[in-house]
């Protein structure tokens, strides 16, 4: 199972990835949870990323890209994995498609968790986290729009996606992403 998980911030991504991560037994790649964690640790890359996630822009695409071919060459992403939060540009997903190709791998389902913008405003005003202000949620959500969202076209070009309606409970959600999987493995 190569999982991509797309859908704007206060989507529900980390919640529903985690879960998926558990049922099929594949590492959650999440570049958010990464780059938070270097943050923390104040390391190179989290120095060099802090302006950027604190305003709620996007980290360069050479810096995101490096960063998930060492996540995905190590030995618990063999099996599959989920990715959350990757690949948020078109530079992204082509370089993840030459990725996929030179470890000759295919992504197996791409799912698109879709809530309106004011669902995501109020989610993401909800979970409290430092970058979650008023200002840079509207500069995510625009991102989001500009640059995230042009993907849909690139994967429905490829077969496999699959949009989720989010604004339902969890549950509902989940229920939903594990019919499209068991469809998506049938196939
Ligand atoms: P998230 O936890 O997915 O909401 O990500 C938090 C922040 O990390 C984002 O607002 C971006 O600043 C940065 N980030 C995470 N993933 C990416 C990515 N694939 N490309 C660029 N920036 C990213």
């Amino acid at each position: 199972m190569n999982i991509l998980l797309l859908g704007p911030q206060g989507a529900g991504k980390g919640t529903q990835a985690a879960r998926i991560s558990l049922e099929y037994e594949v590492p959650h790649v999440a570049t958010g949870d990464i780059l938070r964690a270097a943050i923390a640790a104040e390391t190179e890359l989290g120095l060099r990323v802090k302006p950027i996630v604190e305003g709620g822009g996007l980290v360069p695409d050479e810096l995101m890209v490096e960063l998930i071919r060492e996540r995905l060459g190590r030995s618990d992403a063999r099996e599959g994995f989920i990715l959350d939060g990757f690949p948020r540009t078109l530079p992204q997903a082509e370089a993840l498609d030459d990725m996929l190709v030179e470890i000759g791998r295919a992504l197996t389902i791409v799912l698109a968790i879709q809530v309106s913008d004011d669902v995501a405003r109020e989610r993401m005003l909800g979970r409290g986290r430092s970058d979650d202000t008023p200002e840079t949620i509207d500069r995510r959500l625009a991102l989001y729009h500009q640059q995230t969202e042009p993907l849909f076209e690139h994967y429905r070009a490829r077969g496999r996606f699959v949009p989720i309606h989010g604004d339902r409970t969890e549950n509902e959600v989940f229920a939903e992403i594990q019919r499209a999987l068991e469809q998506a493995s049938e196939a």
